[in-house]
């Protein structure tokens, strides 16, 4: 497979850079072929501004998704930008890593995802009609592709769990899981998150390596998170709800996970 890691930690020795020189090494001796964007040695523009459409007029009114859209579609982008898109078409597999800070992910990253999800690119992709909101959630340009979330927090696990008092991590991680990840078409493998930084020494450290190893194994396998399709039937449109009759009574980010585990949101 080929796998792009977009790695976000300012520090090359600390605990995530351990992790993703393991990650190289066990996805390249497993025979994958891997490409790194190493953010903060990229020294990666976080700022979505005018200056990502080299076509943009001084003076001219900027408008985020319009001159993404026409940078896009007429070849404008800044250079970072369009490189990073190359990549994310080269992978059959993207892993996101990073340590939670203030309960989601560096703004470094987070300005990766709203400058390389360029309109046309990232969203605005496909036929958008009262009949259709386009291609999103399920499909668009990444369709196809696989991701998963590498994610350290200095937090207990059980302050993640189910009445923990930081919220559970499937809701936290809702929004790049589903909303960054799912939307333009990845299927999104279960997030390996490691609990508790501030207490690992070596021999924990050994067991979340295997446990890593393992997770990076499966890449290729692991059924993803069976979130529901945008378009296979299971929401009214335009209103994007869920139909009456899909998982009635529930609300939240788990309804919009299919609770029956089916991998193929299409059949049902
Ligand atoms: P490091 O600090 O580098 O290392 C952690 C431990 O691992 C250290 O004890 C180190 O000795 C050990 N270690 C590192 N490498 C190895 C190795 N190769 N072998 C053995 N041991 C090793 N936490 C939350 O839970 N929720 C939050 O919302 C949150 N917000 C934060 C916001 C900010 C701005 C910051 C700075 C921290 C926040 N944290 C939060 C904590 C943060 O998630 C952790 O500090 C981070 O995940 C730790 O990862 P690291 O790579 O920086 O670890």
């Amino acid at each position: 497979m080929h796998v792009l890691l977009v790695y976000a930690h300012p520090e090359p020795r600390s605990l995530n850079g351990s992790l993703r020189d393991f990650t190289v090494r066990h996805l390249r001796e497993a025979g994958h072929e891997v490409q790194v964007s190493d953010l903060y040695a990229m020294k990666w523009k976080a700022a979505l501004d005018a200056d990502d459409n080299t076509d943009h007029q001084p003076g001219a009114r900027f408008d985020p998704a319009l001159d993404s859209g026409h940078a896009f579609e007429h070849g404008t982008q800044s250079a970072d930008i369009a490189r990073e898109q190359d990549k994310l078409r080269w992978a059959d597999a993207v892993i996101l890593q990073f340590p939670l800070w203030w309960f989601s992910m560096p703004a470094i990253l987070k300005g990766w995802v709203e400058r390389v999800y360029a309109y046309g690119f990232g969203y605005g992709v496909g036929e958008h009609s009262d009949a259709r909101w386009g291609d999103r959630y399920g499909e668009g340009t990444l369709a196809g592709k696989r991701a998963m979330l590498v994610v350290t927090a200095g937090g207990w696990e059980s302050h993640y769990g189910p009445r923990g008092i930081n919220g559970p991590i499937d809701d936290l991680l809702f929004p790049i899981q589903h909303g960054i990840l799912y939307y333009p078409g990845f299927d999104v493998l279960p997030p390996f998150v490691v609990y508790r930084t501030g207490r690992v020494d070596e021999a924990r450290f050994a067991g979340i390596r295997d446990a890593l190893g393992q997770r990076l194994d499966g890449l290729g396998t692991t059924a993803p998170i069976p979130f529901r399709a945008q378009n296979a039937g299971a929401y009214d449109i335009p209103a994007l709800t869920l139909r009456p009759g899909i998982a009635p009574g529930r609300t939240g980010f788990a309804a919009h996970v299919d609770a029956r585990g089916s991998q193929d949101q299409r059949q049902g």
